[in-house]
């Protein structure tokens, strides 16, 4: 990759901000969050119709996911796929309900592009076209075949999406990921997520009458406080794990000792060690009052992206391509979690957040910076013409 090659696809994109903005637009106001079939398929066919236009696209499959809508995979460059492949991933589905465009409609402000799903990630689809149409136009050859693969369940834990995912990453011999999923403050691409899980911990206890026998009662409230109490003190263990009990029921009348209580727990974790060191804690818990009874269900949901020698490879390949284009790109490690812990766990080396700048993820403010549009394009098409052979 050289720095000439850069500057090329930026000025590139630079000259189509106004159609890249158009296309953006059209995307963001077709609303589709996640299990809305309608809305998934019009996005979907907004991107095909886009791609179909493109001389590198060598084939599109649309795959149906019932209840949800569907993902799409693009194939480009196939005379390149000797070599191998570069996964580009993302996801058409938002958390924004049908209706949200009518309170929140497209705006621009101040170089700000503000509308539902634009920055989570709406823009980046659009992007991920973009970028090919570039690479096209500028007559430039990836050094392995690029699969665009967008799922739309991702904002609901990818159930379909990550088999998708796995299947079309299993299809070839897959040399990194990745994942457009937007940036942390500041544009800093995400070499770190961690790892999530979702538990159950279910109470049983004695009911009696509060006032007549207490001591008759066993409180399954009182019972679950107490594994609240002791679960969140792993917050404060300084380990890369953090627990929260986010959700409790439990009782039914205030003069009954409660027989029954349940919370829900979401767990998030940097390693695959603290992964099973969760695990083990969860499947170990003994009531406190032994007249109680304590269940646990539920699992890991996520396997940690972990921040490897491979990973700051690519983050490193990147900031080379970055102060090509004459900007300091940084890097962060999350909480949250993507498809590109799924990909990571496969042993492929990822790079996530590399979606456009902006702010607002899943809020009411979310909105991207115009700006970083064709800098975030040719930071991309930079990192698809590299060479990941050796
Ligand atoms: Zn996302």
């Amino acid at each position: 990759m050289n720095g000439q090659f850069a500057r090329q696809v930026l000025e590139q994109l630079q000259s189509r901000q106004a159609e890249i903005e158009k296309f953006i637009r059209a995307l963001v106001e077709v609303e589709s969050p996640s299990g809305d079939e309608e809305g998934s398929r019009a996005v979907v066919d907004l991107l095909v119709q886009a791609a179909n236009k493109l001389d590198c696209v060598s084939a599109i499959d649309r795959v149906n996911v019932p209840d949800f809508g569907q993902h799409v995979v693009i194939r480009t460059f196939p005379e390149q796929s000797a070599a191998g492949q570069i996964l580009l991933v993302g996801h058409t589905d938002t958390v924004h309900a049908r209706g949200s465009l009518n309170e929140r409609p497209w705006r621009r402000e101040a170089g700000k592009i503000y509308g539902p799903g634009i920055f989570d990630m709406k823009a980046n689809c659009a992007l991920a076209i973009e970028v090919l149409r570039a690479l096209c136009d500028l007559k430039a050859t990836p050094g392995c075949a690029v699969t665009l693969a967008l799922t739309c369940d991702e904002e609901v834990g990818s159930m379909s999406g990550w088999p998708f995912l796995e299947q079309i990453a299993k299809s070839h011999d897959t040399r990194c990921a990745f994942v457009m999923e937007p940036p942390a403050s500041g544009g800093r691409v995400k070499t770190g997520r961690k790892g999530t899980g979702i538990f159950a911990i279910k109470v049983e206890g004695k009911a009696a009458h509060a006032g007549l026998e207490p001591e008759k009662g066993a409180s399954a409230i009182l019972e679950l406080a107490r594994q609240t109490e002791q679960l969140h003190a792993i917050n404060l263990s300084g380990s890369g794990i953090t627990l929260n009990v986010g959700v409790v029921h439990g009782g039914t009348r205030s003069n009954v000792v409660a027989a029954q209580a349940e919370g829900e727990i979401d767990v998030r974790f940097s390693t695959e060690a603290e992964s099973l060191e969760i695990e083990r804690i969860l499947s170990n818990l003994r009531p406190i009052d032994e007249r109680t009874r304590v269940f646990v269900s539920g699992g890991i949901n996520r396997p940690p992206l972990e921040r490897t020698a491979t990973v700051v490879q690519l983050f490193e390949k990147a900031r080379a391509i970055a102060a090509q284009i004459d900007f300091e790109l940084g890097e962060a490690q999350v909480g949250g979690a993507s498809d590109g812990n799924f990909l990571a766990a496969m042993g492929i080396p990822v790079l996530d957040g590399l979606g456009i700048s902006g702010d607002g993820a899943h809020a009411v403010h979310e909105h991207i910076e115009a700006d970083d549009i064709a800098r975030r394009g040719a930071l991309i098409a930079g990192l698809l013409t590299t060479d990941y052979t050796d």
